[in-house]
């Protein structure tokens, strides 16, 4: 099962995507994780991504894309994957198909966390981040079990950069100018399935799951 989890920044995707990894014994491969990943470990890749994200900005799509490319050609991909912020402007959504294309597979779904602006600009100042394992949380929704501890590592939890509420604010406009035109491509290819992204995240996990084994 290939999957593509679509949605505004802060829609709550990652997290539907990392339980639809595990119920489904599938990767969860997460563009924003493996940037995140690189600028911890201080790598070039991490130094140039970080300059794009601190500013809400989309990383170029040339430093993208042959990662997601060599990430889905591993062997733990073989049964599917569940994509997480990728892609996320149509020239990626494209070499996504084209690669695909080349070993005779196509993209099963993609969902779109459906969630208004407001709600969205609401959300991201409560959310809370682990830099240490990369687990999120909500301050109302998601707390960890100790105020401002990570749950699985006991590292400090704090408000990413790209959630400060001038990035949000960003993010949100690229997501309208870049991303959301991947919603009518999806349509074109007949694998979008809306899901509505305001409900508590167990019934957006239960409405994922219908429409998976629909
Ligand atoms: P995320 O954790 O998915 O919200 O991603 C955090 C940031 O990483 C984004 O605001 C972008 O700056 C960058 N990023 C993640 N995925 C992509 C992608 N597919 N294309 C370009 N930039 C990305």
């Amino acid at each position: 099962m290939k999957i593509i989890m679509l949605g505004a920044p802060g829609a709550g995707k990652g997290t539907q995507a990392k339980q639809i990894a595990a119920k489904y014994s599938i990767p969860h491969i997460s563009t924003g994780d493996i940037f995140r990943a690189n600028i911890k470990n201080g790598t070039e890749l991490g130094k140039k991504a970080k300059t794009y994200m601190d500013q809400g900005l989309l990383v170029p799509d040339e430093l993208t894309c042959d990662l997601v490319m060599d990430r889905i050609q591993q062997d733990d991909c073989k049964n599917g994957f569940v994509l997480d912020g990728f892609p996320r402007t149509i020239p990626q959504a494209e070499s996504l198909d084209a690669a695909l294309e080349k070993i005779d597979q196509k993209m099963d779904y993609a969902i779109d966390v459906d969630v208004p602006d407001e709600n969205i600009i609401n959300r991201m100042g409560g959310r809370r981040a682990c830099l240490n394992c990369g687990a999120t949380y909500h301050i109302v929704s998601i707390p960890p079990k100790k105020e401002g501890i990570c749950d699985h590592c006991g590292n400090a939890l704090v408000l990413r950069d790209d959630d400060k509420p001038e990035t949000v604010k960003k993010r949100l406009d690229v997501y309208h100018e870049q991303t959301q035109p991947l919603i009518d491509y999806y349509a074109k290819q007949n694998i979008l399935k809306t899901v509505d992204g305001t409900q508590p995240m167990e019934a957006v996990f239960d409405a994922i799951v219908s429409v998976l084994e629909a």
